[in-house]
């Protein structure tokens, strides 16, 4: 297996610390704002390399982190006039429902912030007795002259970056690449009590502590967006590895933008789309294929003509499962079966450095030969099972019973959806004459209904 990692830029051969055994952490969200559709991209890819690993046998654990503590979370509270907990509580409650229905699993862990304040204090504690730090009036700054591989992440040297700064005005920093650990409050401001007086850690010193305090102090992959790069990462490299000496992570991986009209979509300029929106337009899967339709380093570019090209990519796949009625015969196989040389076509591509457009070509290789009709159908079935199983690695297939029901695309389905309709409304007029009638004609050509606190589903019946 082999993984690009920034610290070195170079695709280099993947040993994990402990054998079998993997840890990773990828910077998750700030919760100020729905997450946009870019955001979505590093959220998707890192679980994707869990599932993966967890495919290979490996045991993974990962965690991201929920930023619930930080200037914009404290600026959206006061544009609203509510509390910061109250910003942080409804986007974290959107977080979760969001990469939901994205697809995107949970972590192992997502720890917040403001959990873990007393070890950030312990972190900078350290760092100020060891001479890393230095406190001016109630702030609290890494002196980033102090450690002697500043900039080995993003290959910044500390004497170009202060040779182009600028002093910053009203700053107590002693250099301007000094980065703040400790913030102190302002009135009105969420505080925390500390040896430096009230107030708050920077982002970069909640990353760096989170990670170590549930992956120790040397762990096998952190990643987050290119943008991450710096000063996030080169900052929490610093914190991380001032004191112990030892790598932070061994391997950096950074995924590259979702771009739109050329430009890094983002929050601040204003040009995004946000997850939730655009799920109420295209499904879920069809976002899944259009990201991984692209290496995860290359920018790619938001279309919504390629998001619904790659929803009859995705589309090809349920019609061929449809087609051979998968859902009758699959209880055959185990789950863990495989074609052994679409398998290694579909692991040579994501063991290099995680090749998912690759994978997915392998995919449609598959697709095509089990539409052919030069193949027996004992064959069929294995090739169909191998799809199922590949492409759940790749996070599709998530619900297959219900996207193979006929409702989705045939007419019958629809049909029946309309005659559900008619029925509700009859409920409703309290004609249960014509509700009855629907319910049981419907019956007698094979289709049950159910009412349930949410409506009314259907099954088809033998
Ligand atoms: P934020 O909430 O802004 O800290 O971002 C959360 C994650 O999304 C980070 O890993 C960012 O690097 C990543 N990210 C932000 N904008 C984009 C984008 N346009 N394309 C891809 N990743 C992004
Ligand atoms: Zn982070």
């Amino acid at each position: 297996m082999k993984i690009y990692n920034s610290l070195t830029n170079k695709k280099e051969d993947f040993h994990p610390i402990s054998e079998g055994k993997i840890k990773m952490y990828a910077c998750g969200p700030t919760v100020y704002n729905y997450f946009h559709i870019g955001n979505a991209r590093p959220f998707l890819f890192f679980d994707l390399v869990k599932r993966y690993f967890e495919y290979q046998k490996y045991d993974v654990t990962y965690v991201q982190n929920i930023t619930d503590i930080d200037d914009k979370i404290i600026n959206k509270a006061n544009e609203e006039n509510v509390s910061t907990d109250e910003i942080a509580k409804k986007f974290i409650k959107a977080f979760y429902d969001d990469t939901a229905k994205l697809g995107i699993r949970k972590p192992d862990h997502q720890p917040l912030a403001t959990e873990y304040i007393q070890k950030m204090i312990d972190l900078i504690s350290k760092l100020e007795k060891t001479g890393y730090a230095y406190e001016v009036e109630g702030d609290v700054y890494f002196s980033v002259s102090s450690f002697k591989d500043y900039g080995k992440l993003s290959g910044k040297k500390l004497e170009d970056l202060q040779a182009g700064a600028r002093v910053e005005e009203n700053s107590n920093k002693k250099s301007s690449f000094d980065f703040t650990l400790w913030k102190k409050a302002k009135p009105g401001e969420p505080k925390w009590d500390s040896p430096w007086g009230e107030g708050r850690p920077g982002w970069h010193t909640e990353c760096v502590v989170m990670s170590q305090t549930l992956l120790g102090e040397s762990f096998d992959i952190h990643g987050g967006g290119i943008d991450l790069i710096f000063p996030h990462h080169e900052n929490e490299i610093a914190q991380g590895e001032a004191i112990t000496g030892k790598p932070l992570a061994n391997y950096w991986m950074h995924n590259g933008f979702l771009n739109i009209k050329g430009e890094k979509m983002s929050k601040s300029l204003g040009n995004f789309f946000t997850a939730r929106d655009i799920l109420k337009l295209y499904d879920s899967e069809a976002i899944r294929m259009f990201f991984l339709s692209k290496h995860y380093r290359s920018p790619i570019d938001f279309s919504e003509e390629l998001i619904k090209e790659s929803m009859k990519s995705v589309d090809n796949f349920y019609s061929t499962l449809k087609r051979f009625e998968y859902l009758k015969w699959n209880t055959e196989f185990s789950g863990e079966y495989f074609d052994d040389d679409f398998k290694n076509n579909f692991d040579a591509a994501m063991d290099d450095d995680f090749n998912t457009a690759k994978a997915i070509a392998v995919l449609f290789d598959l697709n095509k030969k089990i539409k052919s009709d030069d193949i027996l159908d004992d064959e069929r079935k294995k090739l169909i099972v191998t799809l199922v199983n590949l492409g759940k690695v790749l996070g599709f297939f998530q619900n297959l019973n219900l996207k193979l029901k006929p409702e989705i695309t045939d007419l019958s389905g629809q049909l029946i959806e309309v005659l559900i309709e008619i029925r509700n409304e009859a409920r409703i007029a309290k004609n249960w004459e014509l509700s009855d009638k629907i319910r049981d004609r419907l019956k007698k050509i094979g289709v049950e209904l159910k009412d349930g606190k949410t409506g009314t589903d259907w099954n088809l019946i033998n």
